[in-house]
């Protein structure tokens, strides 16, 4: 098996080339590269062609391969499918936003959490994901970012000097980031010393682990912190997110609370709006009634937060369907009415099956 040079420490990776007859400065130029997200040795414009050959016999840059690229038709989502070293696949999207270039990340292979109107699900979890592979998706992204200025995109949104450079993460890909806790911790870590990406910048999402939040609390950064409620009693919300059954929606947001205030930082609620097909093909709301309006909005009532509408994104397999625009704007106003901050979540990328874990699973289909 190959070596994965990106896994190595300094004095590792300058050992690994010592004993290939290298001299250890060498160990410097093959880092620099892997941070920028180089994905092979033959574009190490740096490093004699003999020696990226040589290199790419027994060694590979990052922990992860990119197995299949989709660009939307609007040129600002890239979806990736990667393989890892045991062939399990993940994925991550890179958004170009008017606020910055923003890469969604994936935390596991695949999510043991059994939301109903989720892909990413269905087959279970896998593995966690090592700091290195959460990491590799970020640089993977910024390869891509930087790459662009040679390609015919047209010129992105955001046309400031620094646009080639990943400036926001969300952990909101496939897995429970609050189940691979200190991974995903040290990932932060990383992103932040090592990218220089701000706290305030990275966005954690979780179906709501409540002592996963506490340890959130404990490490002390400054991150924002979103939790996906879909629901706004404990009985509606069972239905759909069997970890309701382990922690209540006061527990979770009472955990929550105590985050946003430590850091005195806005909440995010995310909140999917679900219909279902009864028997006459119409579309009834299943989460998103007049009533589970009010509901949300008591539930929510005082707290500091903002509330991100979700149009479901249809998977297959799933026995949900989208409510109509109308549908969502009522929801929506009731929201506002009762002083509720709330906006509609922009879809990206449903040209590219962007939504959650739709890549992964459609490719284990083939
Ligand atoms: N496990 C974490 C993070 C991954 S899911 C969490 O639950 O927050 C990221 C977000 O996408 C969650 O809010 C999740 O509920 C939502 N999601 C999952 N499937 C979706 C779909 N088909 N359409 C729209 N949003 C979806």
């Amino acid at each position: 098996m190959k070596t994965i040079l990106f896994n190595l420490t300094d004095s590792e990776l300058a050992q690994f080339l010592v004993d290939m007859g290298q001299p250890r400065f060498r160990a410097k130029q093959i880092r620099d590269w892997m941070m920028r997200g180089c994905p092979c040795f033959s574009l190490m414009k740096n490093i004699p062609a003999d020696l990226r050959e040589k290199l790419d016999a027994v060694a590979q840059t990052l922990p992860v391969k990119i197995v299949k690229k989709l660009e939307s038709s609007d040129g600002e989502t890239t979806k990736f499918l990667l393989e890892l070293n045991d062939c399990e696949q993940i994925e991550c999207v890179l958004m170009r936003t008017s606020y910055g270039n923003s890469v969604c990340v994936s935390s596991q292979a695949g999510c043991a959490m059994g939301c109903k109107f989720c892909a990413s699900t269905l087959l279970g979890v896998k593995r966690n994901l090592t700091i290195n592979e959460i990491f590799a998706q970020i640089l993977v992204a910024q390869w891509q970012l930087r790459n662009d200025k040679f390609s015919d995109k047209p010129i992105r949104p955001n046309g400031d000097a620094n646009n080639d450079d990943v400036s926001h993460i969300v952990i909101m890909g496939t897995g429970e980031p609050l189940q691979n806790t200190e991974n995903v911790i040290g990932f932060m870590e990383r992103a932040n010393s090592e990218m220089g990406i701000g706290w305030r910048r990275i966005t954690l999402s979780t179906c709501g682990i409540v002592p996963g939040i506490y340890r959130l609390i404990e490490w002390g950064r400054p991150i924002n912190l979103a939790i996906s409620l879909h629901a706004p009693t404990d009985e509606l919300r069972r239905q759909i997110m069997p970890i309701n059954n382990k922690y209540k929606l006061t527990d979770v947001l009472s955990a929550a609370d105590e985050f946003t205030n430590t850091h005195n930082r806005q909440l995010m609620v995310e909140y999917i709006l679900l219909g279902r097909r009864n028997e006459n093909g119409e579309t009834e709301l299943y989460n998103c009634t007049p009533e589970h309006a009010e509901q949300l909005s008591s539930l929510l009532h005082g707290k500091n937060c903002m509330v991100n509408l979700i149009p479901w994104n249809a998977v297959d397999e799933r026995d949900f369907a989208a409510p109509s625009g109308n549908a969502i704007h009522r929801f929506q106003d009731i929201l506002i009415k009762n002083g509720i901050h709330t906006r509609i979540r922009r879809e990206r990328g449903a040209d590219v099956g962007s939504a959650c874990g739709q890549l992964r699973l459609n490719n284990n289909k083939m």
